[in-house]
């Protein structure tokens, strides 16, 4: 079995070896009254995220102090170099994590030359269908799976020639044989919180190397933009520690975990007493739209998510619908406690890991609330 002393340094990034302590000496000098922001965007993959950084004469104190910007759309996948610009709308800002206050993230939404949402922007239809169903007080928490890689694509930690030992004591699990990388997850936690992201936990999941932290509940379009920018921090985190973090779905064929983002859901009808049965008829009006869900669960139409739901290893098969109390190996699982209080939430283990959260909460909230208009 690896231990971390095992890990060749070439699996590390170069970058993650420079001399931090030096580093720190720039970190701590005062900054003169002004403001660093950071434009974070989601780029023409729908999976990849990009950032630039601008300074502010004074420190925004709402979304609505930081202006508009833009940026080379031919070099993200996102345009012709011919007609490249895209606009950045700033739609949520965050405290800076690793510059410090009084520094700040801002995520933003891309639009086009003529201001229409780029291909890859969905939270723009996704904030639609919020806005309509802003009574119900729909509420979402995403489990967002991820594996740890070395610079060299292999599964952080694993060794060099071989497999560790077959699942069993990693979730969950304690010790140098058993948890791989928990500083990058205690340093990422940590991160959030400064930043005003609402994590609200983290584990070890079943296959060494891979992790979980859980983002929530977050209420309507809120779920998409504090998923993408806790994306964001475990990526830079990653960075500083030469390692990569992929939300591959199946990132090891055979015997191993894959990786999804459980979406829990709730509205206030289910949150309240007898709520059960509000659960129950969203979970037939989901049966009856399984395909046009898996198409929303994956980047790829549902191509990723063939190599991870597969019946084994904790999924249901993409091909079947199925719902159950406390049953793992379903598409919709009601957890144990709430068919014992019946009230609560639903759990769909269906969207892939690499998801974009505001196409499966659109997903979910179109189907299960404004189905009549489809
Ligand atoms: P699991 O047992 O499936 O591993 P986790 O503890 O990892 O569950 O995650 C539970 C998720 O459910 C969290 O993201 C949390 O925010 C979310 N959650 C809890 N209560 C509600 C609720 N009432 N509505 C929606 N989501 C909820
Ligand atoms: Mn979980
Ligand atoms: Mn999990
Ligand atoms: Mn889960």
């Amino acid at each position: 079995m690896a231990s971390l002393a095992q890990v060749s340094m070439a699996s590390l990034s170069v970058s993650s070896g420079l001399n931090k302590a030096v580093r720190q000496q720039y970190m701590s000098l005062p900054q003169g009254g002004k403001c660093q922001v950071t434009y974070i965007w989601i780029d023409g993959t729908g999976e990849g995220l990009r950032n630039k950084t601008r300074t502010l004469d004074i420190e925004p104190t709402s979304i609505e102090d930081i202006p508009e910007w833009n940026f080379d759309g031919s070099s993200t996948y996102q345009s012709e170099g011919s007609n490249s610009d895209m606009y950045l709308i700033p739609v949520c800002m965050f405290r800076d994590p690793f510059t410090l206050d009084p520094n700040k993230l801002v995520f933003c939404e891309v639009l086009k030359y003529n201001r229409l949402p780029a291909e890859t922007n969905h939270r723009a239809a996704c904030n639609k269908v919020m806005e309509q169903v802003k009574e119900h007080c729909i509420w979402f928490g995403m489990e967002q799976e991820f594996t740890l890689l070395g610079m060299d694509g292999h599964p952080f930690a694993w060794p060099q020639n071989g497999y560790p030992g077959p699942q069993g004591p990693y979730y969950c699990g304690v010790g140098a044989d058993n948890a791989y990388g928990r500083d990058i997850v205690e340093c990422h936690y940590k991160a959030c919180l400064y930043a005003g992201v609402k994590i609200c936990g983290t584990n070890a999941e079943v296959m060494p190397s891979q992790w979980e932290f859980q983002v929530g509940p977050c209420e309507g379009i809120d779920m998409g933009d504090h998923l993408w920018v806790a994306r964001f921090l475990l990526h830079r985190v990653c960075e500083d520690f030469g390692v990569v973090a992929t939300l591959d779905p199946k990132p090891m064929k055979g015997n191993w975990n894959g990786a999804g983002c459980h979406t829990n859901v709730s509205t206030k009808q289910m949150r309240e007493e007898e709520g059960l049965q509000y659960i129950e008829q969203a979970i037939e009006k989901l049966s009856k739209k399984h395909t046009e869900h898996i198409r929303e669960y994956d980047p790829r139409g549902g191509e990723d998510n063939k190599r991870r739901l597969t019946g084994l290893h904790e999924t249901s098969n993409i091909e079947d619908f199925s719902a159950g109390v406390a049953n793992r190996g379903a598409s919709i699982r009601i957890p144990r406690q709430v068919g014992q209080e019946k009230k609560g939430y639903f759990e769909d283990r269906r969207p892939a890991a690499n998801c974009d959260p505001y196409s499966v909460t659109r997903a979910i909230t179109n189907t299960c609330l404004l189905d009549e208009e489809e």
